[in-house]
């Protein structure tokens, strides 16, 4: 029976469809390869794995017939950012670099989806390594926002944003360095979590700065947030930086909090109106139920933006020394030896903006500009972290907006990188200091364009921070 109209509702739900056999797995599938095929006018999508899809929904349908019992994440449609691994299957961070690149292996947090029976649908769209707010760095072209097909969806996973966003797939992993989950998610409409640092391994997805990364999903809801992430969370011997803490499998059960958020934040002009007011509102909203609100302020607000680009461009700029054209994907044709091979693959294979983060991140590093840049940066770091936890020792959480303002047009600030930096004031706090912040919708626009609400939490608490973002 092909599904003729099918509208997602969660993934609890899908799970119990299929094993009330309301439609089979392959039914699934082959709803969602024509949607994908007829509706992806966003460029989110640059691969759809029918074949994999199609046999692994074959391989669902007949433990469901056999009555084998399904995982928890049974029938579940996923896309994946470009830059996670899934072995025998294409991935290229949007790189050309990566032009042709096959896994050899699967990123442990695919791997675990897999393991309780989710099903990978394709690789999504997202700025080249993971390098950009707007996803317009990407090699194969901007992703467009499904809310307004002029504007920007966010990035840098904004293929993992507008497929979610779009219907294409019921959820979507990304990975967020400074914020490309959770900015995304607030363009779009959607919730987009960035787990403590160390929480869901690492293993399989393509470096940008390795004590930044974080894999995290895009869903609809909270409650399926919370389901990929504690299926994809915990430790993983492939991982070093995975940590040991055992992962609360319960919901957390106090039900009143207290947010603190910066009086700076609510006086900076770059605030766009709405965003303030609905902010302003949120803030009330907790208070009349019964939720204690702190304003505090942070000094270290100017050095966010400046320290995360210095540190993250250093360990950028080592972490895609490994793209030469001899290792991995491209080679340039105009190879005559090893140093032209070197040369002339890096010039062709990488885009401008990761050209201009590894040259920034080996002036940072290099002898004379180290003390001055990159061994302040990391004393800076340390800095944001003690005053984070000094205020989440006084508040449960830091609440801010997620983006000082809505999604903007394509092209807009496609030329003015400092602009597009400051895209992430309210992002990279959770980075530096290596805390789980969930994005959630608080509104739209006047024009009807999605804002985002930010909770940043306590980290290895994310059972509370769930529990938080559901009362909002
Ligand atoms: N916008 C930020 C940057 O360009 C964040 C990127 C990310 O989180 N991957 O670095």
């Amino acid at each position: 029976m092909a599904l003729s109209d099918y509208s997602f509702v969660n993934l609890a739900t899908v799970r119990e469809d299929l094993l009330a056999k309301k439609y089979s797995a392959t039914d699934l599938v082959e709803f969602f390869l024509q949607k994908i095929e007829r509706e992806d006018k966003y460029n989110a999508f640059l691969e759809v794995f029918s074949n994999s899809s199609l046999a692994a929904a074959k391989a669902l349908d007949q433990k469901i017939t056999s009555g084998v019992s399904l995982g928890e994440l049974a029938g579940a449609i996923i896309g994946i950012k470009d830059n996670l691994c899934y072995k025998n299957h294409k991935v290229g961070a949007s790189s050309k670099i990566l032009n042709g690149f096959q896994s050899l292996f699967t990123a442990t947090a695919v791997q675990k989806l897999i393991d309780q029976d989710s099903i990978i649908i394709g690789r999504l769209n997202c700025d080249e390594f993971a390098m950009g707010s707007s996803n317009e760095n990407s090699a194969y072209g901007a992703v467009r926002n499904p809310i307004d097909p002029s504007l920007v969806p966010g990035g840098s996973s904004g293929g993992s944003a507008a497929s979610v966003a779009a219907g294409l797939c019921m959820a979507s992993l990304g990975s967020d360095t400074g914020g490309s989950i959770r900015q995304p998610a607030s363009f779009t409409g959607l919730v987009g979590l960035k787990p403590t640092y160390g929480r869901i391994s690492r293993y399989g997805l393509i470096a940008f700065a390795s004590s930044f990364d974080q894999i995290g999903p895009f869903t609809k809801t909270v409650q399926d947030s919370e389901l990929l992430y504690r299926v994809m969370a915990g430790r993983d011997a492939m991982d070093s930086t995975s940590a040991k803490q055992p992962v609360h499998q319960k919901k957390a059960e106090k039900k009143h909090f207290t947010f603190a958020y910066y009086n700076e934040v609510i006086d900076s002009p770059g605030l766009h109106p709405k965003t303030k007011a609905l902010f302003l509102e949120k803030i009330e909203a907790l208070k009349r139920a019964g939720h204690e609100v702190i304003s505090t302020s942070f000094p270290y607000l100017d050095q966010l933006v400046p320290c995360y680009y210095v540190l993250t461009t250093a360990e950028a700029s080592s972490n895609l020394g490994r793209y030469d054209g001899v290792h991995y994907g491209a080679r340039s044709e105009a190879s005559a030896d090893i140093p032209s091979t070197y040369f002339n693959s890096r010039t062709e294979g990488f885009g401008q903006e990761v050209k201009r983060r590894i040259m920034l991140g080996t002036f940072v590093l290099s002898a004379g500009y180290y003390d001055a840049y990159y061994s302040k940066g990391q004393k800076v770091r340390r800095l944001i972290k003690d005053a984070t936890d000094q205020i989440l020792a006084k508040a449960d959480f830091l609440i801010s907006p997620t983006t000082p303002h809505p999604a903007f047009k394509i092209g807009e600030k496609a030329n003015d990188p400092i602009a597009l930096y400051l895209e992430d004031i309210f992002t990279v706090q959770a980075n530096l200091a290596g805390n789980p912040a969930i994005s959630v919708p608080m509104g739209t626009t006047d024009e009807g364009l999605p804002l985002g609400f930010q909770i940043l939490g306590k980290s290895f608490d994310e059972e509370t921070l769930f529990a938080a973002a559901s009362l909002v």
